[in-house]
Parts: C-alpha cells; sequence; structure tokens
C-alpha cells in the first residue's frame, strides 16, 4: 500500500457510479467482493442525473401540459393552462435526487464504499484520489460513460448549451434552436415545442437519419404540428445571442442553441498510460466479450467501450463485469440490444427489420382497439422474420413503444417463432395486441385488419 492509501485493499474499484458502474458494483458485492466505487460527481451517473430520467421525466410534464390544451375533442376545455418552469424543474430534480439517494442506499446495502473523488491510473493497480487518498486494487472497473461532442464555433458558454443544461433550465425559451438531428435532439425538441418554445432542428442531413423512414415520417409531421421546424441538409455557420445563421445565409431566431451532436468516450483524468489498456480510433476503451481490458486486472463497460451508447446496454455489461471480477465465465452475448426514442410517437426497435432472406409485416395502429380509444393511432408495428419464421426485428411505433419493445428482446434472445407470439395471449384491450397481430398477419391470417387475396390465390 502506498502512503495516503485507503485502510484496506479492494478486490474492485470501481471508477464512475454511474448506471454501468454501480450495477457491476452490486453484482459483484453480492459474488462476495469487497467493492468501493470512486465517484466525481453524483452516483447514477449521466444517466439517473442529467441524461435518461430528467428528459423522460420532463417529457411527461410537457406531454400532461400540451394534453391539457388539446382535448377539445373528448370535451375537456380547460382555460389559461400555464408552466410553472422553476417548479418542474424542482420536480425534476427531485426524482434524480430520489433516485441517487436510492443507489446509494443499495450499495450501503451491499457493503459497498463510495468515495466522492476523481480517480487516476498511478498503475495497473493503484488509483490516485483527488481526496488525496490512494486506493490498491485487484481489480479495477472503467465506467466513466461519455461526454457530448464539442461544434466547432458552437462552443458550450452564454446561450450555447449541451444536453445537461437543457434539462435544468429555469424558463422556458420563447425559441430554442437544436444542432443535430439523432435521439436526443428529437426528445429535447419535442418536449420544449410541447412547452411552448419555437424549435427549430438544424439537421446535416434529416433527422433521425438512421432509423425507418416510415417511423421518422410519423415523428416529423408531430413536430411539424407542434410548430417546430426541421431544417433539413442545414449547416450552421455562425450565432449570436438570439440567432443561429446557417450557411445558405438564412436566419433562425433561438433564445437558446442546444448542440446535441453525438457523445465521445470519456476517459480524461483517468492517465491510462500508466496502465496496459487499449484505446480504439475514436477513444474508446478496448475490451473483449468479458468486458476485460488489454490490462488484465481492469475492465471497462457502457458508453466508455462503444456503441450503442445506452444505459440499459450498460447494465448488461455491468452484470458481466460483476460477475467476471468476482472469478465467473460470464459473457456479454446478447443477441439485440433494442434502442427506444421518446419522440411523438414513440419508435422502438430490436433487432433488424430488414436484410437479404428477411419479409416483413405491418400492422397499423389504426385497427387497434387500445390506440382508437385513446386516440393514438398514428403509429404501427413492424415485424420482420425468415424463411423458417423466426422473428428476426419488430419495430413499434406507438404510446408505451419504450415497454413493449421488451417482448420482441425477448422474442429474438429465446429464437421465438411467429407463431410464439401469435398464440401467446396478449392482454386486451392494450398496445402489446399489435405484436400479436403483427405476427397474425405474418402468419397470412390478420384477424383484426383485412388483406384481400391476391386473385391468382
Ligand atoms: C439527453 C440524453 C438522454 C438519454 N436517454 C437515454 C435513455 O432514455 N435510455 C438509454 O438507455 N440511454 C439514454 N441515454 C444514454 C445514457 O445516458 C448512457 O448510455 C448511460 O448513462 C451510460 O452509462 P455509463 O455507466 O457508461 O456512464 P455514466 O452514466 O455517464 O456514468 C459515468 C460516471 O463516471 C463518473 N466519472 C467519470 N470519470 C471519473 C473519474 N475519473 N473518477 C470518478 N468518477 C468519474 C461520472 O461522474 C459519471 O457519474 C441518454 C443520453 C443523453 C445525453
Amino acid at each position: 500500500m502506498v502512503m495516503g492509501s485507503l485502510p484496506e485493499d479492494v478486490d474492485l474499484a470501481v471508477v464512475g457510479g454511474g448506471v454501468g458502474g454501480y450495477v457491476a458494483a452490486i453484482r459483484a458485492a453480492q459474488l462476495g467482493l469487497n467493492v468501493t466505487i470512486v465517484e466525481k460527481d453524483k452516483m447514477g451517473g449521466h444517466c439517473l442525473n442529467y441524461a435518461c430520467i430528467p428528459s423522460k421525466t420532463m417529457i411527461k410534464v410537457a406531454d400532461i401540459f400540451y394534453e391539457t390544451q388539446h382535448s377539445q375533442k373528448f370535451g375537456i376545455n380547460v382555460q389559461g393552462a400555464s408552466i410553472n418552469a422553476n417548479e418542474m424543474l424542482n420536480w425534476r430534480m427531485d426524482v434524480s435526487a430520489k433516485l441517487e439517494r436510492g443507489v446509494e442506499f443499495l450499495c450501503k446495502q451491499n457493503q459497498i464504499e463510495i468515495v466522492k473523488a476523481t480517480a487516476t491510473f498511478l498503475s495497473s493497480n493503484t488509483l490516485q484520489l483527488t481526496n488525496g487518498t490512494s486506493l490498491d486494487f485487484k481489480k479495477a472497473l472503467i465506467a466513466t460513460g461519455s461526454e457530448p461532442v464539442v461544434l466547432k464555433g458552437f462552443e458550450f458558454g452564454g446561450n450555447v448549451i449541451d444536453y445537461k443544461r437543457a434539462l435544468m433550465l429555469e424558463s422556458i425559451p420563447k425559441s430554442m434552436a437544436i444542432v443535430g438531428a439523432g435521439y436526443v435532439a428529437v426528445e429535447i425538441g419535442t418536449l420544449y415545442a410541447k412547452l411552448g418554445s419555437k424549435v427549430s432542428i438544424i439537421a446535416r442531413s434529416d433527422v433521425l437519419s438512421r432509423f425507418d423512414r416510415d417511423a421518422v415520417e410519423l415523428v416529423k409531421k408531430k413536430l411539424q404540428e407542434l410548430g417546430a421546424k426541421v431544417y433539413t441538409n442545414a449547416t450552421p455557420a455562425s450565432h449570436d445571442a438570439s440567432s443561429v445563421t446557417l450557411n445558405s445565409g438564412e436566419k433562425i431566431g433561438a433564445e437558446v442553441i442546444v448542440v446535441a451532436i453525438g457523445l465521445v468516450p470519456y476517459t480524461g483524468s483517468l492517465v491510462l498510460e500508466n496502465t496496459k489498456v487499449k484505446l480504439d480510433k475514436k477513444g474508446f476503451v478496448q475490451v473483449d466479450s468479458s468486458m476485460r481490458t488489454a490490462d488484465p486486472s481492469i475492465l471497462a463497460l457502457g458508453d466508455v467501450v462503444g456503441e450503442p451508447m445506452l444505459a440499459h446496454k450498460a447494465m448488461r455489461q455491468g452484470v458481466i463485469a460483476g460477475e467476471v471480477a468476482a472469478g465467473q465465465n460470464s459473457s456479454y452475448d446478447n443477441m439485440v440490444v433494442p434502442a427506444v426514442i421518446f419522440s411523438d410517437p414513440e419508435i422502438a426497435i430490436a433487432g433488424v427489420i430488414e436484410g437479404e432472406g428477411i419479409s416483413v409485416t405491418k400492422f397499423p395502429l389504426s385497427a387497434l382497439g387500445r390506440a382508437i380509444a385513446l386516440d393514438t393511432t398514428n403509429g404501427f408495428v413492424k415485424i420482420a422474420y425468415d424463411k423458417d419464421q423466426m422473428v428476426k426485428g419488430v419495430e413499434i411505433v406507438s404510446d408505451e413503444a419504450s415497454s413493449m419493445i421488451s417482448e420482441a428482446a425477448l422474442a429474438i434472445e429465446m429464437g421465438a417463432t411467429l407463431e410464439d407470439i401469435a398464440a401467446t395471449i396478449h392482454p386486451h384491450p392494450t398496445y402489446s395486441e399489435a405484436v400479436m397481430e403483427a405476427a397474425e398477419g405474418a402468419l397470412g391470417m390478420p384477424i383484426h385488419f383485412f388483406v384481400p387475396k391476391k386473385s391468382s390465390e
């Protein structure tokens, strides 16, 4: 032990108490390891404090506010609805704080020590902490996440903000320009449009360009309905305190400019040169399927090891890393990582919905009782399958798609066939029936929508 070390060696030192880090710590502790988490900011990391949870909290508030004013057809007339941004912010902060306390409680129950400090590697077996101590470990786990990409000419500061600030504003901006077109840009754009901001999304090509156009068109239609404008094939050239100017010379009013053009792995301050850990060309920590780095005593997971940069992927890798640290032979070999965009309507996808040898059947929500009852027929389920009728992918565009996609992930992981899904009783009336209906459609015998037989049949 070096001078100033914590009193004992730990079996596992976890650097970063985000969703990947704390899950790994809990699993390792459950398996009998003595674990310490070093976290420089808040337990729960970006997901609980600045990203996933705050955005979904605020999306819910924005939905309530919007629905309150747009429910006349149900006989509901609310006059003078208003939003208090400070109270919304308090609610959003309270939700994160509650979850952070929950994570701390779980760590305590599992005898995991939490040290609030920034960690730097002194060697393959020692961390230097900014609280002046050092920590010797048998194994360490790098779970340091990612940080937002900075756009040249649009560096963060003043009215140019990142996603964290966008989810902590004390007032609703009259106008907001969002540079970027991925799911973060769409989620933030939709929520502020619903809260009353004049939103402009500046997309290098188009919004959600890597997703199925059938789905994206519905999201774009809703954005338009909300008064948000999507500038496609657009490049921001400059900005001032109240506007963004595009390369084309067009000027867009923007009290606030959110730059959301992507995330890069965060390894700053780790000083990995003192270890054998290797990075790839993009700066991601290289790991094998057991989350082992090139350094035998160091594991890594989550955003810092690569795409997809999603919390549920980090958590699954956390379970694997915790088990591997405890000597188990676990491996990250999931077939699918579901992806969800909490847009309006939500888009959720698991597996693939196109490719060689793959057929696709689509069930429209306009034929679903639940969707008609809730006036949410703007969507569909697509199911993709191979020649043996094995389910290869599902895309859901619907309210609650985020929850429903788990059935698809399970189906693919378990090698389910169309028949397995079609013959499984789905509760009525629910959105989940749409997955069953799509499978029935793929089998050529849809119950709730009619496909005329071809004359030759
Ligand atoms: C706006 C937004 C919304 C998102 N929404 C979703 C969503 O709905 N669903 C989803 O699955 N994903 C979502 N994501 C992605 C998700 O936030 C990340 O994939 C997830 O947080 C990654 O987890 P992690 O454990 O790898 O890292 P993080 O959660 O980022 O945790 C890393 C932690 O490490 C700490 N740390 C870093 N360096 C050090 C150091 N040297 N010493 C000590 N501590 C250190 C940091 O303070 C941080 O707490 C969203 C992202 C954004 C930007």
